[in-house]
Parts: structure tokens; C-alpha cells; sequence
């Protein structure tokens, strides 16, 4: 098959994208995860097939779109509509129907060369530095789509950057490390079993691919959201930035504090947000990881 014939589902295309590697971007968010941690914020990229996503704070509760459902999905409760997903069959009549904009299908098969098209629109201001980014959801599940789009970026000049969670197999990394500039690179928790207590997956094939894409040069920032009662105690930093010497030496850290922005896109797809509640990172505590992360010669940020 053509490689720009290859097909991916895709919850988001994001222009102009300045947090998603060096200068402005374009993010291609596939969407489908095998992970599924606790604190995510983009709750809309779990599911591999597309859904019926309701924004209830744009919703007027007119009730019009209840009618036009031909599954009978549809009705109206106290707080909002009422979606029986079991019965939702993705016909998208409701969505037509709402002029509130308030529900919208999360998720759309594209092929390489689309999703290239809305990636090239933007070229002009890209310059030298920015280019395409592709995230998810989880790169490596759509293996062939991504390294589909970054090839076809390369052939026009356009860098590339794949952000990954690292849990895919090493025959789909290495598709995607063809045609990768750079890569983001999630390290989430080191002790494997709270790896999957807080993701759902342990994190051995994490940090064998980590190490895989280190040693091929390709440049690495490797990206810690420090969660406090997870992994942002001293102790916690201290053996994250021992695993990245170890593992991936030449790496840039960069630390997120958390934060609850995708708590409210739960509801939208259904879902519950399943994180306790939890504080944010102070200031202070912020100023401590970076000093903690450089005593050990590493390069490092925290936002
Ligand atoms: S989703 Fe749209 S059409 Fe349906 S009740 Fe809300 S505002 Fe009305
Ligand atoms: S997408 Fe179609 S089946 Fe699903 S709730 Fe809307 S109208 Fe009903």
C-alpha cells in the first residue's frame, strides 16, 4: 500500500502549538491508549474508536437534538443530557442538530497524507525550529500511521517530534524512529507495580525502549508530571533522575506539576475522573526538584 494511504483515527489536530516541542507546531493527536492513568488529561484519547462527546457546560438543555436520535440514546435529566452509549451508534444526527456546539464526535479516520495536509498549512511558521508533532493517545499503537506522517514530513522539509508513553513494541518504535527528529518521552513511576497500579501497564518495556532510543542518538526529553502521593517525593525525584542517567544520560527533564485541567472532559465521554484529590506542586517544592535533578548533571525545567 501507498505509505500516504495509511489510515489512523485522530482525535485533534492542533495548530499552532507552542508547548509541544521547540517552536511552533502542529500536534496530530492519534487516539487509542493501552495506558490509562489515573491523572489524564485527555480523557478523549483512551478509546481507540471514535465517541459521541457531550460538552455540557455549551449545552442550553433545549432538547432538540433528543428527538432527531434515532436510537433513542437521548434524553434529558437534571443536570444535562443523558447518553446511552450502548445504543449510540455514531450517526453524528444530534450533533447536526445542536447550534450550541455542545456535542461533537471525538475521533475521525484520516489518512497520512491528510492529516500532512493540515500539518503543511502551517509551514510558513515553522521556520527552522518547529514542525509536526505527533501525540496521542499513544503513537506506538498507530505505529504505521505516525511513521506514515513524519516520512512525509521529512520528505518536505518538516522536523518532527514524537511524544510517546514508550509501551509499544520495539517493531513499532523502531517504524516511528526512522522518521523522528526527537522524541518526548513520558517516565511516569519507576517501581513497576505502582507503575500499573496508577497507568494499568507495568513499566519494563518502558524503559527498554527508553534506553533503545537513547542509545540511537536521537535526542530525548524525557517528561515526569510529578504528582504529589505518586511519585514527587525527594525520594521519588532522586531515583527518577538516577534511572535517566542511567538510561537515557543525555536526556532533558522536563517536569509537569500536576494539575486537574482535564477533570471536566471526564463527563464529556462518559467517564469518571478516577485521580484523588490532589494538591498542586508549590513553588518551593518545584525550586527543590530542579535542585535535586541538576545535582546529578542533568539538564532540566519544571513548568
Ligand atoms: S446538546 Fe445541543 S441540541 Fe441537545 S439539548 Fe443541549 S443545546 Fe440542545
Ligand atoms: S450520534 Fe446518532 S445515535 Fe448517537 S446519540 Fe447522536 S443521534 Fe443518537
Amino acid at each position: 500500500m501507498d505509505y500516504k494511504q495509511i489510515k489512523g483515527t485522530v482525535f485533534n489536530i492542533q495548530r499552532y502549538s507552542i508547548d509541544d516541542g521547540p517552536g511552533v507546531r502542529t500536534t496530530v493527536f492519534v487516539k487509542g491508549c493501552p495506558l490509562s492513568c489515573k491523572w489524564c488529561s485527555n480523557p478523549e484519547s483512551q478509546c481507540f474508536a471514535p465517541q459521541l462527546s457531550y460538552r455540557y457546560t455549551s449545552c442550553k438543555r433545549c432538547g432538540k437534538c433528543i428527538d432527531k436520535c434515532p436510537q433513542g440514546a437521548l434524553s434529558m435529566g437534571e443536570d444535562g443530557l443523558i447518553i446511552d452509549r450502548e445504543k449510540c451508534d455514531l450517526c453524528g444526527a444530534c450533533v447536526k442538530k445542536c447550534l450550541y456546539e455542545a456535542l461533537s464526535i471525538s475521533g475521525k479516520e484520516m489518512t497520512a497524507e491528510e492529516a500532512y495536509k493540515v500539518v503543511a498549512r502551517d509551514k510558513d511558521y515553522y521556520e527552522n525550529i518547529g514542525g509536526c508533532t505527533c501525540s496521542g493517545g499513544e503513537i506506538l499503537a498507530q505505529a504505521d500511521f505516525v511513521a506514515a506522517i513524519f516520512r512525509i514530513c521529512k520528505e518536505n522539509g518538516i522536523h518532527t517530534n514524537a511524544d510517546t508513553s514508550g509501551f509499544g513494541s520495539r517493531e513499532a518504535l523502531k517504524k516511528i524512529m526512522e522518521y523522528a527528529d526527537m522524541f518526548y518521552y513520558d517516565l511516569k513511576l519507576l517501581n513497576s507495580e505502582k507503575h500499573k497500579e496508577w497507568t494499568g501497564v507495568p513499566n519494563e518495556i518502558i524503559l527498554d525502549n527508553l534506553r533503545y532510543v537513547a542509545e540511537s542518538g536521537i535526542p530525548v526529553v524525557i517528561r515526569v508530571p510529578l504528582i504529589p502521593g505518586v511519585n514527587a517525593s525527594e525520594e521519588d525525584i532522586h531515583n527518577m533522575a538516577k534511572t535517566v542517567c542511567e538510561y537515557a544520560p543525555n536526556a532533558l527533564v522536563s517536569m509537569l506539576g500536576y494539575h486537574e485541567y482535564g477533570k471536566n472532559k471526564y463527563r464529556m465521554v462518559g467517564m469518571e475522573y478516577a485521580m484523588p484529590e490532589t494538591p498542586s506542586l508549590t513553588e518551593e517544592e518545584k525550586a527543590r526538584a530542579l535542585e535535586i535533578v541538576s545535582s546529578y548533571g542533568l539538564e532540566c525545567k519544571i513548568s
